[in-house]
């Protein structure tokens, strides 16, 4: 079954289609699928063959992390912010290598995932724009099939930066607050194709539901 699940606020946030192997988009951006479980926690091997936590961080990132904030603690400071929605506190059971057999395949392209998990569209000059997984209010990005990625209205990061072109969207009332943020967020994505390039204009770039 293709359960979507986009976690809005629902704790788990994580996208993943149990139709193409149980391969899961996790927060950090890596591709990865259910390896293990630890004392509860779920343990995840990415298409690299590492073992990431349920929130896509490595072992190492999680150790720093918990470097940092115990030396905070120390000092009588209040622990610096981590750039991830990981809150784990340990890595324990992280740290034995993953059999490269097991990694997960990476998919077509992101933008394929996308599809089977049926993400909200838009349309960008004719052509399917889906929505990335974790992007919510004015950072709403969508991934064109093209490997363009668009705020909710259809517009670049660079449109939208660009001074000229917003000065002119305030004149003419058709600006937006959009702030979709740089992507890949991490370099989790490093290797993995984006868009699909080659979708026909004008059609729909998904198969219909069911293939
Ligand atoms: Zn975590
Ligand atoms: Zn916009």
């Amino acid at each position: 079954m293709g359960a979507a699940a986009c976690g809005e606020g629902d704790g788990t946030l994580r996208a993943t289609d149990e139709s193409s192997g149980g391969l899961v988009l996790l927060p950090s951006f890596r591709f990865a699928r259910p390896h293990s479980e630890l004392n509860g926690r779920r343990i995840f091997i990415t298409t690299g063959g590492d073992l990431v936590c349920e929130h896509g961080e490595l072992p190492s990132t999680i150790s720093t992390w918990l470097q940092r904030e115990k030396a905070a603690e120390r000092s009588g400071h209040s622990p610096p912010p981590r750039a991830s929605i990981c809150d784990c506190r340990t890595s324990k059971g992280l740290n034995s290598a993953g059999s490269p057999g097991q990694a997960a395949k990476p998919p077509k392209s992101l933008f394929d995932h996308l599809c089977s998990l049926e993400m909200p569209t838009i349309t960008v000059h004719g052509r399917e724009a889906r929505q990335v997984p974790f992007t919510h209010g004015n950072q709403t990005t969508f991934l064109t099939t093209m490997g363009d990625l668009v705020c909710r209205h259809g517009r670049k990061r660079q449109t939208l930066g660009n001074k000229r072109w917003k000065e002119g969207a305030v004149s003419k009332g058709i600006a937006c607050s959009c702030a979709p943020p740089p992507f890949p967020f991490r370099k989790s994505l490093v290797g993995v194709r984006l868009g699909r390039y080659g979708g026909q204009y004008g059609k729909t770039a998904c198969p219909p539901v069911g293939q």
